[in-house]
């Protein structure tokens, strides 16, 4: 019979992986408690319509990435980030009535019909942090040292800060007009994707991934342009802020012009956190300011600034963890009283496994020392005087104590 697979582009998160896992959401929950945000929980399917709307029309995911489908008539999509879905649960929960900021973080799946390759999946992990209500650079650097100080807290020091400003609409409009004006000389040399977004969004085509684009774009008055200081005096002013916090708090970051941001929805602070351990797909984590989505998607004027990690690409840079082993294995013949050792230890909050299928003694013993710290030992002797065998299968010290006290004989 054909064996079925799993789909391209997805992976089965294995029990070994766990470990890694079990890292960096407790750490997320851990980190992100601590500045005062609470986790949502949002549903994997809403309405085609909220990405169309949230994460922009003209974007790669909305065009080409997205996993949507029919259900009575109705259009719905697998969400491919979740911004737009913390947004509309904001908007419809009325969170806007809460005292501001309201800080809210997530983690779980997300899915884009992408060409998978190394860091590059079609369903994948996001942990993110979203801010609402503060306009001021204050809760820019908030949510900046948040990410830095999770990633820190995984052991990810490698790892570099970029930042960028797009400014607000109306600054953002000008600099479009020079930027279009400057390449259209060159617009029948660019790739499609790129002729297309110069008369939709313009800005993405600093983007672009081609290397003929890039060439073109790397012609000096061309560069010229794209490294004016095109923003406004507020946004300017904004951006130095932020810059200034970030140097009080002592986080390295390098300003990259040509960062615009995949989504559509950014204005002002863009940042993205690279590694210099991964591939070509070497961003961990992309954020920025959306003043205008919560407004956009039918809210109240309420500013906002969030990030999304790419938990793949953590555990890729985490690497290994140890699998921890079972603390305790109950080795006996009398299943009936093995069940009970091992329910009492349990109750104490020690993992203890037996033996489930009456195997000899010895092989008992040896599964043990594969797979525990400490053997318990209740062979007919001990059941006859209540008493347990408690060895230690590192250093093969072993013991026979009383019942009652067996929790205290392990660590
Ligand atoms: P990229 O340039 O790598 O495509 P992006 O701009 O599309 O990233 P965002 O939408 O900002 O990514 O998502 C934030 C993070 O989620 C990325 O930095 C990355 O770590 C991760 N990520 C995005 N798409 C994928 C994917 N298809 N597979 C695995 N991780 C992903
Ligand atoms: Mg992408």
């Amino acid at each position: 019979m054909t064996i079925i697979k799993a789909q391209k582009g997805t992976k089965d998160i294995l029990p070994a992986d766990m470990p890694v896992w079990h890292l960096m959401e407790k750490n997320a929950n851990e980190i992100f408690s601590r500045y005062g945000a609470k986790e949502i929980r949002t549903p994997i399917f809403e309405a085609t319509e909220l990405f169309a709307r949230g994460v922009g029309d003209t974007t790669d995911i909305v065009n080409k990435e997205m996993y949507t489908f029919e259900k009575s008539e109705r259009s719905l999509t697998l969400r491919p980030e979740n911004t737009a879905g913390v947004v509309r649960s904001f908007i419809e929960n009325g969170m806007h009535r809460l005292p501001m900021p309201v800080k809210l973080w997530y983690k779980g799946p997300m899915f884009r019909y992408e060409r998978p390759q190394a860091g590059r999946q079609r369903q994948f992990h996001q942990v993110g942090v979203e801010v609402f209500g503060i306009k001021q650079p204050t809760a820019d650097a908030e949510v900046i040292l948040m990410a830095v100080n999770y990633l820190k807290s995984l052991g990810l020091n490698d790892l570099s800060v970029e930042l960028n400003s797009l400014g607000c609409p109306e600054c953002r409009d000008e600099f479009k007009l020079h930027l279009k004006a400057v390449l259209r000389p060159y617009l029948k040399d660019l790739c499609p994707d790129c002729q297309t977004r110069y008369e939709k969004n313009p800005l993405r085509l600093l983007d672009c991934k081609v290397p003929e684009c890039q060439k073109i774009f790397s012609k000096p008055e061309i560069q010229e342009v794209i490294m004016s200081d095109f923003i406004c005096e507020e946004c300017a002013e904004h951006f130095n802020e932020l810059k200034k916090y970030l140097d009080e708090l002592k986080i390295n970051y390098s300003i990259n012009k040509l960062l615009v941001r995949g989504l559509d929805y950014y204005n002002r602070t863009v940042f993205e956190i690279k590694s210099n351990n991964l591939g070509s797909q070497n961003a961990v984590c992309g954020g920025g300011r959306y003043d205008s989505l919560v407004r956009n998607l039918g809210g109240e004027d309420i500013p906002a600034i969030g990030f999304a990690m790419g938990m793949e690409r953590l555990a890729y840079l985490i690497g290994e963890k140890e699998d921890k082993k079972t603390t305790a294995f109950v080795v006996s013949n009398n299943p009936a009283e093995a069940i009970k050792l091992a329910e009492e230890l349990r109750k104490a909050g020690i993992t203890c496994e037996f033996d489930l299928s009456n195997k000899k003694f010895v092989k008992q013993i040896e599964k043990a020392s594969k797979t525990a710290k400490y053997a318990l030992i209740l062979g007919e002797d001990e059941l006859a005087a209540d008493k347990v065998t408690v060895k230690n299968l590192e250093t093969s010290e072993q013991k026979t104590v009383s019942r009652q006290i067996v929790k205290s004989e392990i660590i």
